[in-house]
C-alpha cells in the first residue's frame, strides 16, 4: 500500500485522554467520511466506541501503528465545525480533554461505547419494521431487560454491533443509560374510551340494545357514557379506568369483557403530562414605553456591541422584550437560544413561548430521557421546516448542534446554577454561551434584576452594553422590606417555632383575604443534623466529614454530598441513650411546623426531594398557579424567575446561614437570592411583602436588600474584590488535591505548591483544608490560584497542567487525583 495516499483521521474518544488519537481511513470510506461523522473505532484491547472525527490528513502518526477506523454511524455528521470549535476552546478554557467535552456534550443515546447499557423499551410494538439482526437483539432484551453493547457484539458480528444498537435506537426500541438507576419510568395512568365506531350514535344503540343480556356491562357502558358526558360533548371528557369501576362497582373483568367486544378500549396515560393543547397561537404583547425603550436601546447597543445587559427589576417584562427580540431574529432565518438556569423556569416560560412561536420553539433539560434528548438533537441539527429555530433549556443545551445562532439570551445571568460543577468540564454556560455567540456571530442579551458583579462591570467599562427597565410592569411597586430580628425576638420568647409573629401576623392576613405565600429556606430535609443531649454525639456521613441530614419523610439520616444513607437510629450510638434531638430545620421541618399554625391552609413544598420525578416541577407550580396551594415551601428552586399573580407574602426564614457563609460570592450571592425571592411578591395586584428573618439586622447587605440599592451594593463589593484580589480583577483556578490516605495527601500537596510558587509566588494560596475536607473517602485540600487579567492565563494553565501530571505519576503517591476549576462559584 502506498502510505503516501492514506488518509488518516483524528479522533475524539469520549475518554479523559490528553491527546487525540488518530486512525487510517479504509479506502472504501474515504469519499464518505467527513469531521463531524460519528465513527466506529476500537481502542484499547478490544473496547468499541463511538467517537468523533475531529480531522483528516495525510500525516501518519510516527510513533504508533494506526488502527483502522471500523465503520462510520452516520448519513450526515452529527457535529459541526462550529461545534467542534467550541469544544475546543472549552477544553483549553477549562483544561479538560476534547474526550470529556464530548462525553458532556452528545446525549448518552449518541454515544455508545463497549460497557453501554441498553433497556428494552417496553412500549415497542413495531416489530414488522425490524429487520432478523436486530429482532434477534430484541428477543433477548426482552428476557433479560438489559444487555450491554458488549453482549451484543459477542451475540453478532461486533463489527456491526454499533449500527444495529443505532438503528435500534432510531426505531424507538431500546434506550441508553448510563447509570441504570436513573432510567426514568414513567409513572402511567389506565384511561378508557369508546372506539370511534361507536361516536356514531346509530351504532351506539345497536351496542347498547345488545348489551342488555349482560346487565353488568351494561351499567359500566352507561356509567361510562356519564362520566365523559359524551352526549353533550363533542370531545368526551376523559375518564380513568379506577375511577369507572369505582363509580359502578365493576370488576376487571366486567371491563375486560367490553373490551374483548370491542365496546371499549383501555389506554395508558403518563400522570402529570404536559397537556398537548391545541394552541392556538397568540400576538406577542404590545410593549408599554418603558419596555419599548428597552428593546430599541438593546437593538441600538447590539449595532456596536456583541453583548447586552438588560438590567430591570422583577416583573419588569423582560420576558416579553426576549419574546420581541426572538421574533425579529426567527424572522431572519436564525436560531435562538434561549437559557434557563433552572427546569422550574423552563416549565413556566415554554408556555409563553408556545404560544406564540408554536412548534418552533423546543425545550432541552435533564427531565427529558435519552431517545427524547436525541430527537431534539436531531431536530435542531436538520435545520429545514420542520427544525426548532428557538431552543428554550438549561445549561447543558449549548451543546446542542446550532448551525446558524442570530441572538442567545442568557435570563437570569448571574445565578451559579450556570456554572457545571461535577463532572467535568466544569464550565459556566453564560461564558460559554458568550464564546459560542461570537462563533456564529451571533448576539447576546444577558437579562437579570440583579446582574453578576461580572457582568456590571463589564458594561460600567463599556465592553457590554447596558440597559435598563426600573419599572414593574404594571408599574406595581417594589414590596416593602420587613426585618424581624431573630436575635431580639428569640430573647423576649416572642418566635413561635422557626417564626416571628410579624411573619406569622402577615401570613394570617394573606390567607384570610385568599392570597398566597412563599416560604423560603435555603436548606432541604428536615434538619440538617441530629445530636444525642446526653453525650453530644452528632450522626456524621462514613464516607464524608459531615453530618447527616435528617429526612422525616424518609426516617432517614441522608448525606448531601454522597448520598450515603443511614436509618434513623431511635438511640444515641454512642451513648445508647433514646434523646436525639433534632437540630437546625430544613424545608420539610417547615412544612411539618407551619401547618401547626396554619391547619387549613394547602401547603406545598419545593425542593431537590420533591422533584424527582419528571413532571414534579410542572405539577407544584401548576397548582400553585390555579390557587391549590396556599403556602408555597421552598429552596432556592422558588427564587428563581418564576411568575404568579396572586402571591402577597414572602418570608425569607433565615438569612443568616447565606450571610455567613464562607466564601467571596457569599455577599454577593445572599443579596441577589433575597432580591429574587422578594421578586415573586406582589406582582399583579397589590404590592407585596417580603419578611426577612435575620439574627443580624445590621448587616449591610440586609440594609441594601431593605432599599433595592443596587448600585451601593455593587459598589461595597467591587471595592472587596479589588482590595482581596478577586474577580473580575482576577482570574481564579482552584486546584483541589485528592487522596484516600491524609498523610499522603498532606505530603503532595505541600509538594504542589512548592513546585508552582517559583512561578506563582503570591498569587498562589494554600494548599489548605475546605470546609468538608473529606467527600466519599476522599481527602481534601485546595490551592487557590489569582491570576492578574493582565497576565497569561493559557500560560499558566498549561504550566498548571504540566506540573500536576508530572506530580500525579510520581510512583510514591498512587492514587492521586488533581481536579481543575477554572473560575470556580
Ligand atoms: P420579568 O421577566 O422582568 O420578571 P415578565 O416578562 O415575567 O417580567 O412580566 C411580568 C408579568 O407582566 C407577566 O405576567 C407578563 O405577562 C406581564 N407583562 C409584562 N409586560 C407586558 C406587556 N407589555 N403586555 C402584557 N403583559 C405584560
Ligand atoms: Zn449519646
Ligand atoms: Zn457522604
Amino acid at each position: 500500500m502506498d502510505n503516501k495516499n492514506t488518509l488518516f483521521a483524528d479522533i475524539i474518544l469520549p475518554l479523559p485522554i490528553p491527546k487525540l488519537y488518530t486512525y487510517s481511513i479504509p479506502s472504501e470510506l474515504e469519499q464518505k467520511i467527513k469531521t463531524g461523522h460519528r465513527v466506529i473505532v476500537q481502542f484499547g484491547k478490544k473496547k468499541l466506541y463511538s467517537a468523533i472525527v475531529c480531522n483528516i490528513h495525510n500525516n501518519k502518526p510516527e510513533k504508533y501503528k494506526t488502527k483502522k477506523i471500523i465503520s462510520i454511524l452516520d448519513e450526515k455528521p452529527i457535529i459541526n465545525n462550529l461545534q467542534l470549535k467550541f469544544w475546543k476552546w472549552i477544553s483549553e478554557y477549562y483544561m479538560c480533554s476534547l474526550g470529556e467535552v464530548y462525553k458532556a456534550a452528545l446525549p448518552s443515546g449518541l454515544k455508545l461505547e463497549s460497557e453501554t447499557k441498553i433497556i428494552y423499551n417496553e412500549s415497542f410494538s413495531e416489530h414488522k419494521n425490524l429487520n432478523d439482526t436486530e429482532y434477534l437483539i430484541i428477543n433477548i432484551l426482552e428476557k433479560r431487560n438489559i444487555l450491554t453493547i458488549n453482549e451484543i457484539s459477542s451475540l453478532i458480528e461486533s463489527s456491526k454491533s454499533l449500527s444495529v444498537i443505532k438503528n435500534l435506537i432510531n426505531k424507538n426500541a431500546v434506550y441508553v443509560v448510563e447509570k441504570i438507576k436513573d432510567s426514568y419510568k414513567p409513572k402511567l395512568v389506565k384511561y378508557v374510551k369508546l372506539p370511534d365506531d361507536f361516536k356514531n350514535k346509530k351504532n351506539l344503540n345497536t351496542l347498547l340494545d345488545k348489551l342488555q343480556k349482560a346487565p353488568k356491562q351494561f351499567e359500566l357502558l352507561v356509567t361510562y357514557l356519564t362520566l365523559s358526558e359524551f352526549l353533550n360533548n363533542k370531545t368526551p371528557k376523559e375518564v380513568t379506568k379506577k375511577e369507572l369501576l369505582e363509580r359502578v362497582k365493576a370488576t376487571d373483568q366486567t371491563l375486560n369483557s367490553l373490551v374483548k367486544k370491542n365496546a371499549l378500549i383501555i389506554y395508558e396515560k403518563e400522570v402529570g403530562r404536559l397537556k398537548e393543547n391545541i394552541i392556538s397561537l397568540k400576538k406577542s404583547s404590545k410593549l408599554n414605553d418603558f419596555q419599548a425603550k428597552a428593546y430599541n436601546k438593546i437593538k441600538q447597543d447590539f449595532i456596536n456591541k456583541d453583548v447586552t445587559l438588560l438590567h430591570g427589576v422583577t416583573s419588569s417584562g423582560k420576558t416579553e422584550i426576549y419574546i420581541k427580540l426572538i421574533n425579529d431574529i426567527i424572522a431572519t432565518g436564525k436560531q435562538v437560544l434561549y437559557l434557563l438556569p433552572e427546569i422550574a423556569l423552563t416549565t413556566q416560560i415554554i408556555n409563553r413561548l408556545k404560544n406564540i412561536f408554536g412548534k418552533k420553539v423546543g425545550i432541552y433539560h435533564s427531565k427529558f430521557n435519552d431517545s427524547e434528548r436525541v430527537e431534539i438533537w436531531n431536530k435542531v441539527l436538520n435545520n429545514d421546516e420542520n427544525s426548532y429555530k428557538v431552543i428554550l433549556g438549561v445549561r447543558s443545551s449549548i451543546f446542542l448542534p446550532f448551525n446558524n445562532l442570530g441572538l442567545i439570551i442568557i435570563d437570569e445571568e448571574h445565578e451559579n446554577t450556570y456554572k457545571q460543577f461535577d463532572p467535568v468540564p466544569r464550565y459556566h454556560a453564560r461564558d460559554c454561551a458568550i464564546v459560542l455567540g461570537k462563533l456564529h456571530n451571533a448576539k447576546i442579551l444577558l437579562g437579570t434584576a440583579t446582574p453578576s458583579i461580572e457582568s456590571y462591570y463589564n458594561s460600567k467599562n463599556k465592553k457590554f452594553g447596558y440597559v435598563e427597565l426600573t419599572q414593574r410592569y404594571k408599574e406595581i411597586q417594589l414590596p416593602e422590606v420587613i426585618i424581624a430580628d431573630t436575635k431580639t425576638a428569640y430573647r423576649k420568647k416572642q418566635m413561635k417555632s422557626f417564626f416571628s409573629p410579624v411573619l406569622l401576623e402577615n401570613i394570617e392576613t394573606a390567607l384570610k383575604n385568599k392570597e398566597q405565600v412563599i416560604l423560603f429556606q435555603n436548606r432541604r430535609g428536615y434538619s440538617p443534623y441530629l445530636e444525642c443531649s446526653v453525650c453530644g454525639w452528632i450522626p456524621e456521613c462514613e464516607h464524608c466529614n459531615v453530618s447527616l441530614t435528617y429526612h422525616k419523610y424518609f426516617n432517614n439520616l441522608n448525606c448531601h454530598y454522597c448520598g450515603y444513607t443511614l436509618n434513623n437510629p431511635a438511640n444515641c450510638l454512642a451513648c445508647g441513650s433514646t434523646s436525639m434531638e433534632t437540630k437546625g430545620f430544613g424545608t420539610e421541618k417547615i412544612e411539618d411546623e407551619i401547618a401547626i399554625f396554619f391547619p387549613e391552609a394547602k401547603i406545598a413544598r419545593m425542593d431537590l426531594d420533591t422533584t424527582r420525578s419528571r413532571y414534579a416541577y410542572q405539577r407544584i407550580i401548576s397548582d400553585f398557579e390555579n390557587n391549590n396551594v396556599d403556602i408555597l415551601i421552598g429552596t432556592q428552586m422558588i427564587s428563581k424567575g418564576l411568575d404568579f399573580d396572586n402571591v402577597r407574602i414572602v418570608g425569607i426564614l433565615n438569612a443568616d446561614n447565606m450571610l455567613n457563609y464562607p466564601d467571596f460570592r457569599a455577599s454577593e450571592r445572599s443579596f441577589q437570592l433575597m432580591l429574587q425571592v422578594s421578586g415573586r411578591a406582589g406582582r399583579s395586584e397589590k404590592r407585596g411583602k417580603v419578611i426577612i428573618q435575620t439574627s443580624n439586622p445590621a448587616h449591610p447587605i440586609i440594609h441594601f436588600v431593605m432599599n433595592n440599592d443596587y448600585i451601593s451594593f455593587y459598589e461595597n463589593q467591587i471595592k472587596e474584590r479589588k482590595k482581596f484580589n478577586y474577580p473580575p480583577f482576577n482570574r481564579l483556578i482552584k486546584i483541589t488535591i485528592k487522596h484516600k490516605n491524609p498523610e499522603t495527601l498532606n505530603i503532595a500537596s505541600k509538594q504542589l505548591a512548592n513546585k508552582l510558587k517559583p512561578i506563582f509566588g503570591k498569587r498562589l494560596l494554600g494548599p489548605q483544608a475546605p470546609v468538608i475536607n473529606r467527600i466519599q473517602n476522599w481527602y481534601l485540600k485546595t490551592i487557590l490560584i489569582k491570576i492578574e487579567k493582565d497576565k497569561s492565563f493559557s500560560k499558566a494553565k498549561t504550566y498548571l497542567y504540566k506540573t500536576s501530571n508530572e506530580l500525579k505519576h510520581t510512583k510514591d503517591y498512587g492514587n492521586l487525583q488533581i481536579v481543575f476549576d477554572v473560575d470556580p462559584m
